[in-house]
């Protein structure tokens, strides 16, 4: 992974080089700086992400930054950044935690919870933990509600550098 990230770093820095001599640099040395950001580089965790996305805790309901939010984007990976859910998935079930009613292809790994009785969902890429998922409730068509922790994703707007660097990430993970 190291090896790889510094592969992949040379070509920018000569660009970024070259970028410098040229005139509008400024804006031309900001686009690279994200560039050049690791692939796996998201912040660190703080604690309650932490204990959420390590040790599967479960944020208080009607907590999360998340759970109203409506705007159009992607929902990616607080760990690993890659994408999970989209914006269009997203509806309001007035549980107290953001729902989805399906995953982008292959974001999500199911597994059977500790309790016995749930059916954990964390990231396919990371192993992170997201939430739960539940079906047959009657929410919306699809009958699936993915019941998932605001402190497990991070949500970049639709169009932006951030989000076509998720997708970028997904497409050199595949
Ligand atoms: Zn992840």
């Amino acid at each position: 992974m190291k090896c790889h990230t510094h592969f992949k770093d040379v070509p920018l820095l000569v660009v970024s080089i070259i970028a410098s001599l040229l005139p509008g640099f400024t804006l031309i040395k900001t686009r690279n700086a994200e560039a050049l950001m690791p692939a796996s580089a998201m912040p660190p965790l703080n604690k309650s992400e932490a204990a959420v996305i390590l040790n599967k805790a479960t944020e208080p309901p009607f907590s999360g930054k998340y759970n109203h939010q409506g705007e159009p984007g992607t929902y990616i990976c607080r760990q690993c950044g890659m994408p999970l859910y989209s914006s269009a998935d997203k509806f309001d079930s007035g549980c107290g935690w953001p729902s989805f009613d399906a995953e982008l292809p292959g974001a999500v790994r199911r597994l059977p919870d500790a309790d016995g009785q749930r059916t954990e969902i964390v990231c396919a890429s990371c192993g992170g933990h997201l939430g739960h998922v539940f079906e047959g409730e009657g929410f919306t068509e699809k009958n699936t509600r993915h019941c998932v922790n605001s402190l497990s994703m991070a949500f970049v707007e639709k169009g932006s550098e951030a989000e076509k660097e998720a997708f970028a990430r997904q497409q050199s993970a595949a």
